[in-house]
């Protein structure tokens, strides 16, 4: 039978009602929240892929100087937080980014293209475009810069990518969370595989030009021959965490360290015992009508970069600490800062009470007059960290904040306190709402300002 022009002919009419390039598409995902890059229906990063054997490297533009070298992208380890300059790879800040260039070592039937990243913030998303080439091409080199890629017979391009959340929602002021996170996006076609190739070219671009910081931090870029679901993956890391309670079981503390696993041994040996003694104290010192203090509290450490300088905060229940900052304060400031921190906890006067009839919110000097005051009188009172002298009270205000604050709070109680509770009524009218100046009429028999004036003249 010859059916061979009937065949021919067919085939003729099926592959020109067809684009000339295969069906690639692009599915783009971000992690599920907390996971460590699970994704709704794209695998973890893999360890075996064709990238690992792969030959990396910067064809145009250049490393930021945090950055890891290129061959993070290939050796199967993911960061362990979301600002880990040093575990991802990312062109130089206020550049446009720039070209990387993998050669595989020969031709492979290429299968799919995975790349994934991860930061807090605008790094997360991914631009880029993917070309490959066989390299037998006529006129096949690798390009230098984005215009002789452009004028390039050789590359073919498989896909443009970009992960970045929808404009609008970019506009609405959730933009910063909603682009932040584990980013996925694969390349791939649901039909057959993306080609025959040796060389791939990722042409990268800046997520945003807001600011100098729109590279993507690249941590892994899998290149699949076969099978996907052959491919070893990665596993989640060991959470570092140490979890502990008072003796009597009534709180209890978790510190995540993943972040800062030099610190252990400090924060095991020097800091549980202050949290486990001084977290209890301070609830007791601080109770008001109806009030139940947080009795899970987290702290974590954070790197520099994510804590945008600032050494501790207090949120929720949740204590931030600044890695890089404390490794500098061991024997120093951190304890002390600890504790003020706790103070805020328990002071929880961003709580529920914030959103009743008549809350008004204290001003920042009590705010943080009182952790001050309980952490340089009452925690560490041989430091003598807030001290002044007669010179410097002549001129101090006593609403200076922090450490003035905490000492104008002292004279007070020492001097104008006869049962010992003021700073406690000061708190409980804080947290309800209810502070004014005139409290302190009402706590000593003298106005805000008498008070303020009799403690710059003692
Ligand atoms: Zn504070």
């Amino acid at each position: 039978m010859n059916s061979g022009p009937i065949l021919i002919a067919l085939l003729f009419v099926l592959t020109s009602g067809l684009p000339a390039q295969a069906q690639v598409a692009v599915k783009a995902e971000v992690a599920k929240a907390g996971s460590y890059f699970d994704f709704e229906s794209l695998p973890k990063p893999a360890i075996n892929d064709l990238g690992a054997k792969a030959t990396w490297k910067i064809a145009d533009g250049r490393a930021d100087r945090s950055s890891a070298a290129i061959a993070v992208l290939s050796d199967g380890l993911m960061p362990a937080g979301n600002d880990q300059p040093n575990q991802n790879f990312f062109f130089a800040a206020g550049t446009e980014g720039g070209l990387i260039a993998v050669d595989l070592g020969a031709v492979q039937d290429v299968s799919q293209v995975v790349t994934y990243s991860w930061h807090s913030d605008s790094r997360a998303p991914q631009v880029y475009s993917l070309y490959a080439a066989v390299g037998d091409e006529p006129d096949f080199a690798i390009p230098d810069s984005a215009s002789a890629l452009s004028g390039s017979k050789a590359w073919k391009k498989l896909a443009d990518v970009d992960t970045r959340p929808a404009k609008a929602a970019q506009g609405n002021g959730a933009g910063n969370t909603a682009r932040g996170g584990q980013h996925a996006a694969r390349v791939a076609d649901a039909k057959a595989t993306l080609g025959k190739f040796r060389h791939l070219l990722f042409a990268v671009s800046a997520t945003e030009r807001e600011d100098a910081f729109g590279n993507t931090f690249f941590s892994e870029i899998d290149i699949v021959t076969g099978d996907p679901a052959a491919l070893d993956r990665i596993a989640a890391p060991e959470l570092r965490t140490i979890d502990f309670a008072t003796v009597d079981k009534a709180y209890s503390f978790t510190i995540d360290f993943t972040q800062a696993p030099e610190l252990r041994e400090w924060t095991e040996k020097e800091l549980t015992p202050i949290i486990q003694q001084w977290y209890p104290k301070i609830v007791e010192m601080f109770p008001s009508e109806g009030f139940q203090a947080i009795k899970h509290v987290r702290f974590r450490y954070l790197r520099d970069t994510e804590m945008r300088g600032i050494p501790a905060y207090a949120s929720g229940d949740t204590i931030s600490m600044n890695a890089d900052w404390f490794r500098g304060q061991l024997d120093r400031e951190a304890r002390g800062a600890v504790v003020h921190e706790m103070v805020h906890i328990v002071q929880a006067y961003s709580g529920r009470g914030r959103r009743s009839q008549g809350y008004r919110a204290p001003p920042g000097w009590i705010v943080e007059g009182i952790p001050d005051y309980v952490r340089w009188f009452l925690y560490e009172p041989q430091t003598k960290g807030a001290m002044l002298s007669k010179k410097a009270l002549a001129n101090a205000k006593h609403d200076a904040s922090y450490r003035t604050s905490a000492n104008f709070i002292d004279w007070v109680i020492r001097n104008h306190s006869s049962d010992g509770t003021l700073v406690q009524q000061l708190n409980a009218a804080a947290r309800q709402g209810k502070y004014s100046s005139d409290l302190w009429q009402k706590l000593t028999g003298k106005s805000e300002e008498e008070l303020a004036e009799a403690w710059r003249s003692q």
